[in-house]
């Protein structure tokens, strides 16, 4: 999205002579959307999260204009549908009481963290602990309470700003249909695909060498693009990672940032059924399964109001549970879902006929799902997260201060990011001319017997510059 929405603004401020590297074979990074069983299942980003409040969104705003095909999503009810093992659901007064409890310890923990921190952030004490989830709906509760929205730290801005209503992209065109509309206003485009050459596919990023005149960028395939500038779009996993280096290395405040911010794994299992054996109408999209252990198969939604008669059915697991997944076989996963299910529905349900296991956290193109700041929110961490090193100029939806890991996020970094840089164009190219205002007299008595005019002299000065050019990594679309 970043790559996209950053190489659009500076094409609109004609700004043309950009480059733009991704490292796998298509763009969308962690908008992707897969044929499964039939239909289009978005991988990554499946929500536009944060409609009908006071301000507009603006990813609702490009969906409204693209005509993509969405579905609201009421998670309201979602309490209400918690199974046992045994496949009883729990009544619904314990289950509302058990989401007021988690709601209470939840605010509780963090004002004992507000109130343990200080302006400096700095921590003074360690909180008592709010009373620990135990029971399965407990955990089950604590788990949908805390494992989604992780995005933002409380209060949440997308929804304050733009609305608690979530909408489930269900077009066949994929979220990333969007990019595309989007990529179409600037590059050249047919039939749904970008055939500008200065989009490059399939370029991973492996070295940055920067100085004060400009950066370097080596891919792992052996190619070297020099640039004015470079925007930098991977993910907050990838700059945890070693896939890019820098030369010099980033200075400290720089790491301490990155370092700071920890990354979230979210997945999404898609199954795929014969025929439909779960509840569907109102209020029964989502339902959960508790479990002793935490964020075990969990939360589930079936696809029906998306796509009916699809028959697919997703479980959404997070860190630690997804990391496991990962490491495993599909056929391993699929049958630890089938116990769960069976679980919840009895043993005649039908097996599962086909399982998609996507793996954020093994892809070393986005090495997790998404960033998530500490609890406490630090205004520093943020602002060096994005503070340029040089002549890179540092961007992502972890560089969103109000909506970090969301598709807004960061589609609104990037065209931050882009004006960040245009600025520092301007800036660039104004020094540049004073300094040759400043030279030309001089320049001029030492070529005089050259009979160079003033325009030669300058132009001969601008031949000596490095070519203008940007790369943009990361991002949909690409980057750097
Ligand atoms: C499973 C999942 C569910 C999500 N659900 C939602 C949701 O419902 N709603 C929502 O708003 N958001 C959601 N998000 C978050 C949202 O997808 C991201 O915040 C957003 O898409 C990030 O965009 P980006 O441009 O910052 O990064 P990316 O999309 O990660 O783009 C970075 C690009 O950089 C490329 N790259 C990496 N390393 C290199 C290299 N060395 N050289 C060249 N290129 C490189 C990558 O291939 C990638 O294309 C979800 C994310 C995931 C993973």
């Amino acid at each position: 999205m970043i790559g996209i929405s950053a190489a659009k603004v500076l094409a609109e401020n004609g700004v043309e002579d950009v480059v733009i590297l991704e490292a796998s074979d298509r763009i969308g990074g962690r908008i992707r959307k897969e044929d499964f069983g039939g239909f289009a299942v978005e991988l990554g980003a499946g929500w536009i999260v944060g409609v009908g409040g006071k301000e507009s969104n603006p990813v609702w705003e490009l969906a409204d204009k693209s005509g993509l095909r969405t579905c609201f999503s009421d998670y309201s009810n979602a309490r209400y549908n918690i199974y046992d093992r045994s496949g009883k659901i729990f009544p619904s007064g314990l289950a509302a009481d058990s989401y007021k409890k988690a709601v209470d310890s939840a605010i509780q923990e963090l004002r004992n963290q507000e109130a343990s921190c200080g302006a400096d952030d700095v921590c003074k004490m360690i909180p008592e602990p709010p009373s620990t989830p135990k029971t399965p709906i407990e955990l089950a509760i604590d788990f949908i309470l805390h494992d989604f929205e992780m995005a933002e730290v409380e209060p949440i801005s997308t929804y304050i700003d733009y609305g608690e209503r979530e909408f489930l992209v269900a077009d066949e065109r994929g979220y990333e249909f969007l990019l595309y509309k989007m990529a179409e206003t600037f590059l050249s485009t047919s039939e749904g695909k970008i055939l500008d050459s200065r989009l490059k596919l399939n370029q991973v990023v492996r070295e940055l060498q920067h100085s004060r005149n400009g950066v370097t960028v080596t891919t792992e395939d052996g190619h070297v693009y020099e640039a004015n500038y470079v925007i930098l779009s991977v993910s907050i996993g990838v700059l945890q990672s070693d896939l890019i280096s820098y030369k010099p290395p980033l200075p400290r405040w720089k790491m301490d940032a990155i370092e700071k911010c920890d990354v979230m794994v979210y997945t999404k299992i898609f199954l795929k059924f014969p025929y439909k054996f779960w509840p569907c109408g109102p209020g029964k999209e989502f339902f959960i399964y508790a479990h002793e252990r935490r964020g075990y198969y969990t939360f589930w939604q079936h696809m029906e109001n998306a796509y009916p008669g699809s028959n697919i059915l997703v479980v959404t697991l997070t860190n630690g549970e997804s990391k496991r997944v990962e490491s495993q076989s599909d056929k391993e996963t699929m049958k630890e879902a089938m116990e769960v299910l069976r679980d919840m529905f009895g043993p005649d349900i039908p097996n599962a006929t086909d399982i998609l296991v996507p793996r954020w956290w093994s892809n070393r193109f986005q090495r997790g799902s998404y960033s998530n700041y500490p609890i406490i929110s630090n205004h520093q961490v943020v602002h060096n997260m994005k503070a340029p090193v040089g002549r890179i100029f540092f961007t992502g939806e972890h560089t969103s201060e109000k909506f970090s890991g969301y598709v807004h996020g960061a589609y609104l970094a990037g065209i931050d990011t882009s004006k960040a840089l245009l600025e520092e164009m301007r800036k660039d190219s104004d020094t540049k001319s004073e300094n040759q205002n400043f030279m030309l007299e001089p320049l001029l008595a030492l070529t005089g017997s050259l009979t160079l005019t003033q325009a030669d002299a300058v132009s001969s000065i601008h031949k000596c510059d490095i070519p203008r050019r940007f790369f943009f990594s990361g991002i949909p679309e690409a980057i750097l």
